[in-house]
C-alpha cells in the first residue's frame, strides 16, 4: 500500500535531506557512503539537498536527544507534503544501546512519524540503498513485518549491609 503510494507519490527523483538527532557518526559516515561515487545513489535518481524545504524525504539518525526533539519537530513541519521520513541505523530505529538513558528519547518516532525503518549498527550501505529502493517500489519486499516489545525485567530487592 505504501510502496504503491510512493511511487504515485514521487514518480521521478527523489530529493533527500539527512539529519543527525544525536548520532555518534557511524550511520552518517554510511549514508554519505552511500551518495557518493562509490555507490552513487544518484543512478537512482535520490539526490542530497541542504534544506528540509526542497526535500522529500528525512534521512533521520541517531536517537533523538531531548534537546534536539523541538529541532526534529520544526524540521518536520519544514518540508512539504507528500513526504517519507526512514529511521537509519538502531539509534534511530528505538534507541539502541542507549534506550531508556535519561537524555535519549528512544528512536525517531518518539517525536514524528516514521515511514520507513533501516536497522543496523551501523547499517551497511548497500542495506541503506535496499531500503531505500523498496520504499521506492525499484526493489521487492522480502521479509514480514514484525512488532518486537522490550520486556523490562522486575528490579531486584536490595541486599541490606551485614
Ligand atoms: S546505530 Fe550504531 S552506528 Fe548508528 S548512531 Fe547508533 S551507535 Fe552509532
Amino acid at each position: 500500500m505504501l510502496r504503491t503510494w510512493c511511487q504515485k507519490a514521487f514518480p521521478k527523483a527523489l530529493w533527500v535531506f539527512h539529519t543527525n538527532c544525536g548520532a555518534c557518526n557511524g550511520c552518517d559516515i554510511e549514508i554519505i557512503n552511500v551518495l557518493t561515487p562509490y555507490y552513487d545513489a544518484e543512478r537512482l535518481g535520490i539526490k542530497l539537498v541542504g534544506s528540509p524545504r526542497h526535500a522529500d524525504v528525512l534521512l533521520v539518525t541517531g536517537g533523538v536527544t531531548r534537546q534536539v526533539a523541538p529541532a526534529l519537530k520544526r524540521l518536520y513541519e519544514a518540508t512539504p507534503d507528500p513526504k517519507l521520513v526512514i529511521a537509519i541505523g538502531s539509534c534511530a530505529v528505538g534507541g539502541n544501546v542507549w534506550y531508556d538513558t535519561y537524555s535519549i528519547l528512544g528512536g525517531v518516532d518518539k517525536v514524528i512519524p516514521v515511514d520507513y525503518y533501516i536497522p543496523g549498527c551501523p547499517p551497511r550501505p548497500e542495506a541503506i540503498l535496499h531500503g531505500v529502493a523498496v520504499a521506492l517500489g525499484l526493489a521487492e519486499k522480502k521479509v514480514q513485518g514484525k512488532v518486537v516489545q522490550q520486556q523490562l525485567l522486575p528490579e531486584e530487592p536490595m541486599e541490606e549491609a551485614a
